[in-house]
């Protein structure tokens, strides 16, 4: 065996899943990637199978929820998260994970106790960058990247809120359900990539 054998026991790298309908996915591969990470773009129920942890990435929610349906993955994401393994929804990906989206409804996933209010910050024109509250704990002094976000209110008694913005819950925690308004794949910032590939083990 060659001294510098790549092949020697180690661990299998985490495998993360990004729904890829629509929607922000190459930039979410970009930053699991930096983490070491494998990244598996879900397409198809059999490529839920071997995934550690699962992203639900920003774009358009009722094109996803469409894509959802078309491909028959509503109940296999439903399967998979009931599995414990984590899930990331981000921006349209929070909308989805929701148990209700207002304003302009769309079917949600309902896996996080929460509702997320569309485009409640204002139109494309209102979308703006800010730093997340210092007391945001691990996640103080995070920039955040807001584009037609959501508003997550109504949120249940096992809804963490992990760091605010102006007061406002911007990234919160429900188990190994996680759920950010803002879209962490558009700046260096690898905070809440990371939080997910944790979550996973
Ligand atoms: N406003 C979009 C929606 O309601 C979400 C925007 C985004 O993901 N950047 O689906």
């Amino acid at each position: 065996m060659p001294a510098d054998d790549s092949s020697a026991p180690s661990a299998r790298p985490c495998r993360v899943g990004i729904l890829a309908i629509q929607g922000d996915v190459e930039a979410h591969a970009s930053a699991v990637t930096r983490l070491g990470a494998d990244v598996v773009r879900v397409l198809r129920e059999k490529h839920l199978g071997d995934l550690d942890a699962l992203i639900l990435p920003g774009g358009e929610s009722t094109t996803i929820s469409k894509g959802i349906d078309r491909l028959g993955l509503r109940e296999p994401l439903r399967v998979f998260a009931d599995s414990g393994r984590p899930v990331l929804g981000t921006c349209a990906g929070a909308i989805l994970i929701s148990r209700e989206a207002r304003h302009h409804p769309v079917p949600t996933l309902g896996l996080m106790d929460l509702v997320a209010l569309r485009n409640d910050y204002g139109t494309q024109v209102d979308s703006f960058a800010s730093e997340t509250d210092p007391g945001s704990g691990d996640f103080s002094g995070l920039r955040c990247v807001f584009i037609r976000a959501p508003r997550l209110v109504e949120l249940g008694p096992d809804v963490e809120v992990l760091a605010r913005v102006d007061g406002e819950p911007v990234l919160v925690r429900q188990g190994n359900r996680f759920a950010c308004t803002f879209h962490p794949e558009l700046t260096d910032d690898l905070r809440v990539h990371r939080l997910l590939v944790d979550a996973a083990g």
